[in-house]
């Protein structure tokens, strides 16, 4: 299931073939994917330019002219990829089966055409036009949190929001409302990098005063270094995974705790075993030795 760096690796992986581009054709395979495409879906994009590609938590956004985005989440098993159509005839990854194909943008550019194809075998992704002067008013959009990337999060931030609080870490930490786009994975190995249990009550991260002790700032820290992390591996698989058929989406990151129950714990100095319990219905792998 793609978190925010797979859709963030996604993106910069697309906005050299999209950005700018025309769309001459939306190609539609399926009425419907997890919900009805929208109404007169590729007629509204069809002859439009792309301005740009952003993101918002774990949503890709196609900002299109006459201020219109295509609103694209991945789901389950949701990914891109880019043909070049050689003398009207394109190359077939055979890696992909190509009756999952379900939309495909036609687009031009420099004079070059290229398909940038979606295909989702589970078909838990969707696709939704807004209008981008209203993208905020997006019902999933309307009370997200910062992103984890960059500046937006900040540990005084995060104090505001912990304080008082006796939710364990782990799902404060989920909730979508506090950070936008961080889920189980980054979550479960930002607590590892910094020394902290997922069960450990959140507002004892905070001072009497509101403030955020060390812990907090060290929590924060880690956040933002376990995506910058797996945005940066991303990039380096995109770059080997392009050469070879053209998709992007999912490579194999190493974890320090996920999926490794059982396991030795890699904190230096640490002889700790990775261990998994259930929150909120959820795994969480975490070292009950170094995190508390
Ligand atoms: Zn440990």
């Amino acid at each position: 299931m793609p978190e925010l760096p797979e859709v963030e690796t996604v993106r910069r992986g697309l906005a050299p073939v999209m950005e700018g581009a025309l769309v001459t054709r939306l190609e539609l395979n399926r009425p419907d994917l997890r919900f009805p495409f929208p109404q007169a879906f590729a007629e509204r994009v069809a002859g439009r330019r792309i301005i740009s590609l952003g993101r918002r938590a774990k949503y890709l956004l196609v900002d299109l002219e006459d201020d219109l985005t295509l609103i694209s989440h991945l789901g389950m098993s949701g990914s891109f990829r880019v043909e070049d159509v050689v003398q009207g005839d394109f190359h077939h990854a055979r890696s992909k089966d190509v009756k999952h194909d379900h939309v495909i943008f036609h687009v031009e550019r420099d004079r070059s055409q290229q398909k940038v194809i979606y295909n989702d075998p589970r078909r838990f992704g969707f696709m939704h036009l807004w209008k981008r002067s209203e993208l905020d008013l997006y019902p999933a959009f309307a009370e997200l949190g910062p992103e984890p990337t960059g500046n937006a999060l900040d540990a005084d931030y995060l104090a505001v929001r912990l304080n008082g609080k006796s939710q364990p870490l782990k799902g404060a930490l989920l909730d979508q409302t506090v950070i936008a786009g961080l889920g189980n994975i980054y979550v479960c190995e930002a607590l590892w990098r910094s020394h902290l249990s997922p069960k450990r009550q959140s507002g004892t991260l905070v001072t009497p005063k509101g403030k955020p002790k060390k812990e907090l700032l060290a929590l924060t820290e880690a956040i933002r270094a376990v995506i910058a992390d797996a945005i940066a591996a991303g990039g380096s698989s995109l770059r080997d995974h392009i050469q070879t058929d053209g998709s992007l989406g999912y490579f194999q990151h190493s974890f320090s705790v996920y999926d490794r129950e059982g396991g030795a714990c890699r904190m230096p100095g640490c002889n700790g075993t990775v261990a998994r319990i259930t929150q909120s219905g959820r795994s969480t792998f975490y070292c009950p030795v170094c995190q508390k």
